[in-house]
This record gives structure tokens, C-alpha cells and sequence, in this order.
């Protein structure tokens, strides 16, 4: 029984073409030959997940997979003779994020600019709040040094493509209801160079790049917010023929921390006081981004009451500025009373009158209730 092409990629059954590409992706940055060489079994495992991309990434071929399975494409002359999987282009751009042919359509030698790289990054909310050095690692596209990236053994000659006579382009014409139609593609043979090389560079198979692990300290920037990006501009996959590298972006992901919430540059942190100790007035010990602070509660103090500690919260990126943190006093009304306990508070219950109660109270939790509403 051959796989099932979703549970080769690990992707749902309804999943859409963002997601199959990034699985892809992300499987063939593991499973790659040129990265994986350790792992004799990754070649195979790659193979059959750049198969069943192309099944999942062709909506017609998709829909044949979905009703009829591996058989019905096969039968359908969709089967892999036909079609051929992995094919350069298609491995190299999910690989490495980029067309090697520089958009290939029509574009014939000249400078390339190289793709760009997105790295993910998790940080604590602390870190995010102090800036941060986090080391990131990363694949990346860079010249072969073997052949410096002209693609040939060193010592062997480099001829004219024959195919496309050195223009680097071919031009395909077809019939079609409309008329003939002509297409500039990028040579098959020398790739869009014009020049082939007669011994292929042994490194990078003539390819004139290799795929490089990176390794790179990034600064992020005190207040930066869960999902924002840094970019580094230059350093993503490399340039050919002379084309400056892409950019690296840095995706940033705050981790959520228990003890706050956050609510743009504020923190909001919520603090337990029992009833009895919030109607005698205390101290109470609460968290902030420098360890815990002590805090007073005066006496009387009404369940919900916010007490704001300026500057406390999280910084601006690039201002001085920080927000506050909120402290949430939640009064707590005691359970499980010893009998002892319950003697003690129905004595006080008894003892309470209105002149304990205060409108007060229960005017500002209206208006409180009100603003929660609107
Ligand atoms: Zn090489
Ligand atoms: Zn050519």
C-alpha cells in the first residue's frame, strides 16, 4: 500500500495551498539529500514527499488524488513517468525559497537577486521587554567554492550552450484558438547561463551553489510585540550573475506569560486578597518584569479595584516611553470555613450595618459592569 500523499506531508485532508507548500517546505529543509547526507533513508522519504506535492499543489491532479487515489492518477497518465516529480526547479524552489531561474519566464542572463529567508524565533515576554540577543540558524543558498559558481569542474572548459546558442533563453511556439503564441523559457540545458559546462563541478553537481547552514546573533528590539518581524536585509539566499543576497526576516514570537496579560504597552496583572484581609487592609506581593513588588491594599479595599503601577509596563519600540501594569485586586470570599471560622463571621455578619456597606461600592461597580458592556 503506497502512503497516503496528506499523511506524507502531515497535512488535513481540506488543508489549502498555503498550507501544503509550507509542509512541504518545511520537509524538504529536514529532508533535503544536500542537508540530510547522515540519514540514508531521508533521499527516499524526500522523494516520496516532493511526489506527493505535486500531486497536492496541482488542483486538477488533486481532485483525481481526492475521488481515485495513486491508481486513478496513474491510470490517468498522471503517474510519475509521465509527469517526472521533483523536478529541478520545482525541489530547488521549495528548497530554497526561490525560482533559480530568477523568475525564469523570459529572464535571460543577468543579475539575480537571491531570496529571501524567513526564520521563526519564540522569546519570553521578559525578553521582549528588555531586548533581547537570540542566535538563529538557518539554510541558506550560497556560491559553490569549489567552482566559485561558474558551475564547472576547475581546469575544464566551459562551451556555448548548444541548445539555446548562448542566448540562455528558448523560445517555445505553440497553436491555439487564438493564434500562434510565443513563449521566451529559460534554457532547460544551461539554466538561463547561455554556457554549459562540459565537466560538471563535482561539489555542487553544477549547480555553482551549495546550501549552507548560517548561524547569525539577532537583536530585537525592547517591546517588540508577539508576530512582528525584523528584517536583515542581505542576509538571505545569495545573488547569481552578480545579483545582491535576499533578506532575512526574523518572525518574533512572544510567549504568553501566565502571570500578565498584555494589552498593548500595559500589562495587567490580577493579585488574590481574601475579603477579611481586604476589609482590614494589607500588603500584598505582586508580580511585575523586575521580580515581585509589595504593594498596599488599604482597608476597605472593594472587590475588582485596579491599582496602577506607572511605567511599569512594557517599553515602546523605539521610544523611551513604557506602558503601566495594572494590578487587579480580586477579593476573594473565604470557603471551607472551620466552625470556628463560621462562629467568628456570623458574629461579624450580625455586627454589619448599612454604615459598613457604603453606596459607594456598589455605584462604582456599576459603572464598571457599564463599561464592560459598551
Ligand atoms: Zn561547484
Ligand atoms: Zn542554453
Amino acid at each position: 500500500m503506497r502512503q497516503d500523499a496528506y499523511e506524507l506531508l502531515g497535512v488535513q485532508r481540506g488543508a489549502d495551498e498555503r498550507a501544503i507548500k509550507k509542509a512541504f517546505r518545511a520537509l524538504a529543509r529536514q529532508l533535503h539529500p544536500d542537508v540530510n547526507s547522515h540519514d540514508p533513508a531521508a533521499e527516499e522519504k524526500f522523494k516520496a514527499a516532493a511526489e506527493a506535492y505535486e500531486v497536492l499543489s496541482d488542483p486538477e491532479r488533486r481532485g483525481v488524488y481526492d475521488r481515485h487515489g495513486w491508481d486513478g492518477l496513474d491510470s490517468r497518465g498522471f503517474g510519475q513517468a509521465s509527469h517526472g516529480f521533483g523536478s529541478f526547479s520545482d525541489i530547488f524552489e521549495a528548497f530554497f525559497g526561490g525560482d533559480p531561474f530568477g523568475g525564469g519566464r523570459g529572464g535571460g542572463p543577468g543579475p539575480l537577486q537571491g531570496g529571501d529567508i524567513a526564520v521563526e524565533v519564540e522569546i519570553s515576554l521578559q525578553q521582549a521587554a528588555r531586548s533581547a540577543s537570540v542566535d538563529v540558524a538557518y539554510d541558506s543558498v550560497a556560491p559553490c567554492e569549489r567552482c566559485h559558481g561558474n558551475r564547472a569542474e576547475p581546469g575544464t572548459p566551459i562551451e556555448t550552450c548548444e541548445r539555446c546558442g548562448g542566448a540562455g533563453q528558448l523560445r517555445a511556439v505553440s497553436r491555439t484558438a487564438f493564434g500562434q503564441m510565443v513563449r521566451a523559457q529559460a534554457c532547460d540545458v544551461c539554466a538561463g547561463d547561455g554556457k554549459v559546462a562540459t565537466t560538471p563541478c563535482v561539489e555542487c553537481s553544477g549547480r555553482g551553489l551549495r546550501a549552507v547552514r548560517r548561524e547569525l546573533t539577532v537583536d530585537v528590539p525592547a517591546g517588540i510585540a508577539d508576530g512582528q518581524r525584523i528584517r536583515l536585509s542581505g542576509r538571505g539566499h545569495s545573488g547569481e550573475r552578480g545579483g545582491p543576497a535576499g533578506d532575512l526576516f526574523v518572525l518574533v514570537g512572544v510567549a504568553e506569560d501566565e502571570r500578565f496579560l498584555r494589552d498593548g504597552s500595559d500589562l495587567v496583572a490580577v493579585v488574590d486578597v481574601s475579603a477579611p484581609a481586604a476589609a482590614l487592609g494589607t500588603e500584598v506581593s505582586v508580580p511585575t518584569l523586575d521580580g515581585e513588588e509589595t504593594v498596599e491594599v488599604p482597608a476597605g479595599t472593594q472587590p475588582g479595584t485596579v491599582v496602577t503601577l506607572r511605567g511599569r509596563g512594557m517599553p515602546t519600540v523605539g521610544s523611551g516611553r513604557a506602558g503601566d501594569q495594572q494590578v487587579v485586586l480580586n477579593v476573594v470570599i473565604p470557603r471551607n470555613l472551620t466552625s470556628r471560622q463560621r462562629e467568628l463571621l456570623a458574629e461579624l455578619r450580625d455586627s454589619v450595618t448599612d454604615a459598613n456597606m457604603g453606596e459607594g461600592a456598589r455605584e462604582s461597580l456599576l459603572s464598571k459592569v457599564r463599561r464592560a458592556l459598551r
